[in-house]
């Protein structure tokens, strides 16, 4: 099959941006045996998208537009398109709805006018929803067998859009019964900047498998997929990558099963180790034991749990008068008494606590806002942790919980290794 990309931007004609997309593009054709005779730019000008669009149908039987798809006077990508191919441009109440619930689930909750724009489609052309953002991608099959493929300009769109959705349409018209393979590779303890920093050359040289991250709170997912012909040529494509991630992440790996979550997965290491657990929390107030009684078969592990929020509180549950007059609630020898005394109250073999400052006030010159001392006492030993991390209320407390699972998953893989 003969492909021309057509990248769509005056930005790009101004050389304002460098066109990435025609370069991935481009190697995903070449992977699943697509030739790429032509690739045009064009800028934001509807006559000469038209017609560059007419051309391209002249000459190629798979035309991928990418660009203009957005919500602004100047994104006409949807409107050449149509003219070109001689169809009309229709609402699609899906997309419809799709843009509504993205607006209400994002920060900029008002919709202006120019958005339901995106939610018109061209007659007869499957959509392809975007995850990452506003204006569908659309598949059009002509009446004389070629295809024309339109997708958002920003690469983050564009990308999981190609792999999640046009690549299996496209390995079906290429004649394979080609298929995804992919595995979810989940790391916690480390930033996304730090963890793509570490894999900076797989990721500037894959072709197939790709590697993806995707940043969520206090954790990295990489997905690793390759398109196969079948599920063991998908296994021995991605298999040396994950191995690869193995060698270089270690202990940061927490699982490579995607739907498990770092809770589940230390519930589970407690039930391997038929330990049980407790925790002594401050600052989080409960949302650490929360987390963990999602999980179904907490019950197993977990007997009883402490909020510590007053001083007098952690006294009671056994943290020293002295130890907190002289070193103060948020320290790690205070985090260290609440984990012991935390695991000796509820008969627990492993305890972890919580102590920190989750603002908006109560920060000082030696212990800003963000500051959280962690610790985790397993049978006798125990392990402090100091963080300071940043953002609001909120997010200081969703972190504190997230390092403190990985906190208390390092310490029980210690315990394994001794076994
Ligand atoms: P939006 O809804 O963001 O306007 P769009 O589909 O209309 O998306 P454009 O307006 O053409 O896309 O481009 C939006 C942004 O996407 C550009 O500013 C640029 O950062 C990026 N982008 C567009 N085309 C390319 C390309 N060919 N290569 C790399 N990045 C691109
Ligand atoms: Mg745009």
């Amino acid at each position: 099959m003969i492909a021309e990309l057509v990248s769509v931007g005056t930005e790009l004609l101004l050389g304002n941006i460098v066109n990435t997309n025609a370069r991935y593009l481009s190697e995903q054709c070449a992977a699943l045996g697509i030739h790429v005779y032509y690739q045009v730019t064009v800028g934001d000008n509807e006559e000469r998208l038209t017609q560059v669009i007419r051309t391209a149908l002249d000459r190629s039987q798979l035309v991928i537009l990418t660009g203009g798809l957005g919500p602004t006077e100047d994104d006409l990508t949807r409107e050449a398109a149509a003219r070109a191919l001689g169809l009309r441009l229709t609402e699609d109440s899906h997309t419809r709805e799709r843009i509504e619930a993205y607006f209400r689930n994002s920060i900029h909750k008002t919709i202006s006018p120019n958005n339901w724009k995106q939610a018109l489609v061209i007659e007869g052309a499957e959509v392809l929803d975007n995850d990452n953002g506003t204006a569908p991608g659309l598949f059009v099959h002509t009446g004389n067998g070629k295809h024309v493929i339109l997708l958002p300009g920003p690469p983050n769109e564009l990308i999981p859009m190609f792999r999640t959705q046009v690549l299996p349409i496209l390995s079906g018209l290429c004649g394979g019964k080609g298929t995804l393979y992919s595995y979810m590779v989940k790391l916690c303890g480390i930033g996304e900047s730090m963890a793509e920093t570490m894999i900076r050359d797989l990721i500037d040289s894959q072709i197939n498998p790709t590697i993806a991250t995707y940043a969520k709170s206090g954790e990295v997912d990489i997905r690793v997929t390759a398109f196969a012909q079948d599920e063991e040529e998908g296994r021995r494509l991605t298999l040396p990558v994950v191995e690869e991630l193995k060698k270089r992440f270690g202990d940061h790996i927490y699982t490579l099963r995607e739907e498990e979550t770092l809770e589940a997965h230390v519930i589970g290491l407690l039930q391997e180790l038929g330990f049980t657990v407790s925790m002594a929390e401050s600052c989080t107030g409960g949302l650490l034991c929360g987390r963990l009684v999602n999980v179904p078969g907490a019950s197993d592990v977990l007997k009883s749990a402490f909020v510590t929020y007053a001083n007098e509180a952690k006294e009671r549950l056994g943290v020293r008068h002295d130890t907190l007059v002289t070193y103060g609630a948020v320290s790690a020898q205070t985090a260290e008494e609440m984990a012991e005394a935390a695991a000796k109250a509820a008969g627990a073999d492993a305890a972890v606590s919580v102590t920190g400052i989750a603002g908006p006030d109560g920060g000082t010159k030696e212990k800003p806002v963000g500051t959280v001392y962690l610790a985790c006492w397993v049978r006798g030993t125990v392990s402090v942790k100091h963080f300071l991390f940043h953002g609001n209320r909120a997010k200081v407390r969703e972190l504190s919980v997230q390092y403190a699972l990985d906190l208390l998953r390092r310490c029980l893989l210690e315990q394994k290794r001794t076994l």
